[in-house]
């Protein structure tokens, strides 16, 4: 063993230059990265590593409206551990015709304090 705990490669995508950083967490803990072009490139390893978000875009029901689903995403990343967790609960969720785009359609996701917002309007069925 040469000492190395945990080695992982990520592609930044902070720009189109795509570089590519390898993260090596020793035994002690400690975090050495390489290839990173610039420093936003070894901000975004250390958060991915330590505490990885993602966007979650879904759909969630409409009753009454014209159509019967409304595309949501998460105002802001949330922790990638709690995806799962939110996607159920967003599929048990309805709202009710019209929404409108940007309309929030859960406050305080998981009590992450990041809304889920519409990113389209839906108007009501004509009857
Ligand atoms: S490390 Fe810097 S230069 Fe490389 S892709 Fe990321 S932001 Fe761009």
């Amino acid at each position: 063993m040469n000492g190395v705990e945990q080695r992982k490669t990520y592609i930044c995508t902070i720009c189109p230059k795509g570089c590519e950083i390898t993260a090596k967490l020793d035994q002690a803990g400690e975090l050495t990265l390489s290839g990173a072009s610039c420093n936003k490139g070894e901000d975004y390893v250390r958060k991915e590593m330590l505490d990885p978000r993602r966007i979650l875009t879904t759909s969630v029901l409409v009753a009454g409206g014209s159509e019967p689903l409304v595309s949501v995403r998460t105002q802001t990343a949330i922790p990638r551990r709690l995806i799962l967790e939110a996607v159920a609960v967003l599929r048990n969720e309805k709202t009710i015709a019209p929404v409108r785009q940007g309309q929030i359609i859960v406050s305080d996701l998981l009590g992450t304090g990041i809304d889920v917002i519409a990113t389209k309007s839906i108007p009501r069925q004509k009857s």
